[in-house]
């Protein structure tokens, strides 16, 4: 698929804010229901953010090579106000104070957050990349995506993001997980059933 322009014009919009973001948050360390609970109440009770939807959690196998625990995966939408940038360092204090070990790249972690949209933003920089690059080419981050917005568009490609999974490989497994407020995530604890699902 061809990749559309960037334009100098798209990347000084990332001074227009406040801007709708798509968050996604993936973990398959300890308790990653509560690890994906707590990350959102950290990320909310920042005042620059206001919340507008939490995807269903989804149980993804792992894409990289490493062999690992399956993810537990979802996607929030937000308003946040402020510039990309700021949104990238609130996640990373995030992922550090919530004792994210960087041991092994591509390996397990207990929290993973990523910019996947940021509006219609098209931005290459060398610490932040926004769509994320992987996004559509990752079935845990389009299809929590397309829960929250159906209708989205990615805006390198200009095509509806529904239309990259057909493209994507059979072996990223994926199973919706029923819908839990934030509060009830908080206090679950993950049912093990819920990992033999693909067995
Ligand atoms: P990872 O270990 O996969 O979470 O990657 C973290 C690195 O990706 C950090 O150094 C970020 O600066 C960089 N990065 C680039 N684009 C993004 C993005 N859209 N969201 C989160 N991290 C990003």
């Amino acid at each position: 698929m061809k990749e559309k322009r960037r334009t100098a014009q798209t990347i000084i919009a990332a001074d227009c804010a406040p801007s709708k973001a798509y968050v996604g948050i993936g973990s398959n360390m300890g308790n990653s229901r509560s690890h994906t609970a707590e990350a959102i109440q950290r990320i909310i009770k920042d005042k620059r953010v206001k919340l507008l939807a939490v995807s269903s959690l989804y149980l993804t196998s792992p894409v990289s090579r490493v062999t690992q625990n399956d993810f537990i995966n979802c996607a929030i939408s937000i308003v946040w106000d402020g510039l990309p940038h700021e949104l990238l360092a609130l996640l990373q204090g995030i992922e550090n104070r919530m004792g994210r070990i960087r041991t092994v790249r591509h390996g397990p972690r207990t929290i993973d957050l990523d910019i996947l949209l940021f509006g219609d933003l098209i931005l290459s920089d060398p610490a932040l990349k926004v769509p994320h690059q992987e996004l559509h080419r990752r079935k845990f981050a389009v299809i929590p995506c397309l829960e929250i917005d159906p209708g989205l568009i990615h805006p390198v490609y200009g095509k509806p993001l529904r239309s990259f999974l057909a493209m994507i490989s059979e072996k990223q497994k994926i199973t919706k997980l029923e819908r839990v407020g934030i509060d009830a995530l908080a206090s679950e604890s993950h049912p093990a059933s819920q990992w033999d699902l693909w067995e």
